[in-house]
């Protein structure tokens, strides 16, 4: 569902050029939940936002849901983002749109009629568990109730693929397993494919099938979770 090939980026140029990723080969298989491990600083983020071009990588391509977005012009790889949604640590929610708007709002972007985003978000606040925070604005939620709402927002369009970006990094350990079991949810309901970049290993443990270890800008060990955390 996700394939880099050769994917790197470099920040600037000449002596003060970043290598923040060298060259990457990465797969994640369509209803797999991939988890990238590693430091402050080895290159997590930049890696996840090269998958849907937020960073545009400087070699390599990649290919999502058959689709190869390193080659697509600018209006289509808005429509090919569709595809891809994404959550972030600090949730980044429009703090004058209620709940209903901010999920609503990928779909008035995509110019979905009213009445079907009326259709279309209803379940969706259901699915996370917000059915009874439609009119709240942000600030009236907790952590773990904004990630809901950023969650549901990131499935408007109906993605297949999600991008979590330490999506439970600023929630409380209680908080975070909440968070967690309604990703295995969506991954388990809806089959999607998702791929999260974490410093925890408690992350990994909990929800993961498959985990890469990234240290320095490179992916320096793959792994099925139940091998990589096998005791001797
Ligand atoms: P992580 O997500 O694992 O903490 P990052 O991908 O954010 O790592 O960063 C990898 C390296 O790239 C770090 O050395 C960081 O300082 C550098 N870096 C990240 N973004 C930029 C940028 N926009 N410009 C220059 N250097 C950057
Ligand atoms: P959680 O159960 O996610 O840890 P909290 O304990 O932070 O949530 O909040 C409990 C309840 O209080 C929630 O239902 C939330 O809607 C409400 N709440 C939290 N923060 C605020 C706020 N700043 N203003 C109004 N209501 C709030």
């Amino acid at each position: 569902m996700i394939t880099l090939e050769n994917v790197s980026k470099t920040y600037g140029s000449g002596p003060q050029a970043v290598h923040a990723l060298k060259p990457t080969d990465l797969h994640v298989a369509q209803g797999e939940i991939y988890g990238v491990i590693g430091l402050s600083g080895a290159g997590k983020s930049t890696l996840i936002r090269c998958v849907n071009l937020l960073e545009r990588p400087t070699t390599g391509r990649v290919v999502v849901d058959g689709q190869e977005l390193t080659s697509l012009g600018r209006q289509a790889l808005n429509h090919a983002r569709h595809r891809i949604g994404m959550i972030f640590q600090h949730f980044n929610l429009l703090s004058s749109r209620t709940v209903f708007d901010n999920v609503a709002l990928p779909l008035e972007l995509m110019g979905v009629a009213k009445r079907e985003i009326r259709e279309r978000v209803q379940p969706l606040l259901d699915l996370t568990g917000l059915s009874d925070k439609h009119d709240k604005y942000p600030a009236e939620l907790s952590g773990g109730q904004k990630q809901r709402v950023a969650i549901a927002r990131a499935l408007a369009s109906r993605p297949k693929v999600l991008l979590c970006d330490e999506a439970t990094s600023a929630l409380d350990p209680q908080t975070t397993q909440s968070i967690l079991d309604l990703l295995k949810d969506i991954n388990r309901k809806l089959g999607l494919t998702i791929l999260l970049i974490t410093h925890e290993m408690e992350v990994v443990k909990s929800i993961c099938h498959k985990v890469g270890l990234i240290s320095a800008g490179k992916l320096v060990e793959e792994a099925d979770v139940g091998d990589f955390f096998t005791s001797p």
